[in-house]
């Protein structure tokens, strides 16, 4: 199986290739040159399988060529032994919605369960024998701590977590900034999310900086993130046992909801994919009126998904603009000259196939948090909230699995002041509340970035 760019369908890389890489030359994202079709015959099939056995024959189809099927299973059991449930996600009635609770590894966001996989992946590739792999990564708060808890004080690996500076929740900032060992830096800079993103993408453009760290990518453009959530779309719609099952999916990067698109393309029946934005709610614009257009970042009580650059809607882009990649190219080139870009009737029609966008303000994450506690005994964290608000706005659909997408402790603070309680910190996570955190402030400046990771990697 050959991987090519959304911008240059000419390329032909294989699966380890854009594993290290993350990023395609030029900037654009990779996507697989087939994607397996399953008859229903093979969904029946699927469908008894266990949640690790489910992950091998799924990831298996896009990194066949590089790993034998036999490894992966084991590879996928190791990665997930840490878990606090054997079946990783916990599918829950809550109400007249279904939640999928993927918040049960070791730093309680859906993160985890691709992360770990990748961390065992760097190693089964071999990628780390004959050099150390710098592995460079912008975070809103969860994608840091999962690629700590994943690559801490593994051999050849150096990890830069880049993270805005008192932009995420304190739990979130104390995970990430005690657990890793001595190959972990964590970088606070003075910006947001999308600063943080854009130095790491064109760090990545640079060439000659890229191969003299031997620098490598984890963000949530890496296709090896997307197929490892693939999985449990299929599992929890097998779990479900009905037709037409629709997600409704809190969103910022696009990279989760996404997979779901790709679960859909391999046959899985999904009706609507239900994008849950915050008050940052550029993708819920573009599927509703077609304008593209980032806004400056509003800081939220979802700081996870505060977020204008939504980089994996470029891999929808590339279905909706007919597998075309000179029009992809001329999309972002309008979106990097005149700030934004307009999608014709037609494409917003094909994006409404599949998709609904709705927008969830502060104020009614708040309410459905407290209304599902109130109703049901139940706590949601704010994340997770929107999906419960987008699922409630859509009265037309049935059978809603909304993502739980973190533990509801992981924003204390939040959840403190709407239900008024502290929630206990769960005991399978790994974190040192009194352990001093460690951390360096530098400046939204790529020089700067540059500077700090040549002085450690020296
Ligand atoms: C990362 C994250 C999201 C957004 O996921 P994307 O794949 O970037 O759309 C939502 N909620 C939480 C808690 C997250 O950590």
């Amino acid at each position: 199986m050959n991987y090519f760019s959304t911008r240059d369908k000419s390329l032909k890389l294989n699966f380890k290739d854009i594993f290290l890489r993350g990023l395609a030359p030029g900037g654009g994202l990779f996507l697989p040159d087939e994607i397996k079709k399953y008859k229903s015959e093979d969904l029946k099939s699927l469908s008894k399988l266990n949640y690790t056995d489910l992950a091998t024959e799924i990831i298996h189809n896009f990194c066949k060529d590089e790993i034998d099927r036999s490894d992966l299973n084991l590879l996928i059991k190791k990665s997930y032994e840490n878990f606090k449930d054997s079946e990783v996600v916990r599918l829950k009635e809550i109400g007249s919605v279904n939640l999928l609770e993927l918040y049960h590894g070791p730093t309680l966001a859906f993160k985890d369960i691709a992360m770990q996989i990748i961390g065992n992946m760097y190693d089964k590739l071999k990628v780390t024998q004959a050099k150390t792999v710098n592995i460079v990564v912008a975070t809103s708060g969860d994608t840091g701590s999962a690629a700590i808890a994943a690559l801490s004080d593994r051999k050849n690996i150096n990890l830069f977590v880049l993270h805005p500076h008192n932009k995420i929740s304190k739990i979130q900032r104390k995970i990430m900034t005690t657990i890793g060992g001595n190959n972990i830096y964590n970088i606070a800079i003075k910006g947001s999310f999308d600063d943080c993103q854009k130095i790491v993408k064109e760090l990545f453009n640079e060439d000659d900086f890229r191969s003299k760290i031997n620098m490598s990518g984890v963000n949530s453009i890496n296709w090896a993130r997307i197929i490892c959530q693939i999985v449990y779309y299929f599992y929890s719609y097998f779990k479900l046992q009905k037709n037409n099952v629709n997600f409704s999916v809190p969103t910022g990067n696009f990279g989760d909801i996404y997979a779901g698109y790709v679960a859909k393309k391999m046959g899985l029946p999904i009706n609507k994919l239900i994008v849950a934005t915050n008050e940052n709610d550029i993708l819920q614009r573009v599927i509703n009126t077609g304008e593209y257009k980032p806004d400056v970042v509003k800081p939220s009580i979802t700081p996870s998904m505060d977020i204008q650059v939504a980089s994996n809607f470029e891999r929808l882009l590339f279905y909706i603009m007919d597998e075309n990649d000179n029009s992809v190219i001329s999309l972002m080139n309008d979106l990097s000259s005149k700030g934004s870009f307009n999608l014709k009737k037609d494409k917003v029609a094909k994006i409404k196939k599949d998709f609904e966008g709705v927008k969830i303000t502060d104020k009614e994450t708040h309410n459905i948090i407290y209304k599902v506690y109130k109703d049901h005994k139940f706590i949601i964290d704010p994340h997770t909230a929107t999906g419960f608000g987008a699922a409630n706005k859509l009265k037309n659909l049935n059978n809603i699995i909304v993502i739980g997408t973190a533990h509801p402790f992981k924003f204390n603070d939040t959840i403190k002041k709407v239900i008024g309680k502290n929630l206990e910190t769960p005991s399978h996570l790994k974190i040192f509340m009194d352990k001093e955190e460690k951390f360096d402030i530098i400046n939204n400046s790529k020089s700067e970035v540059k500077d700090y990771i040549l002085n450690k990697t020296q």
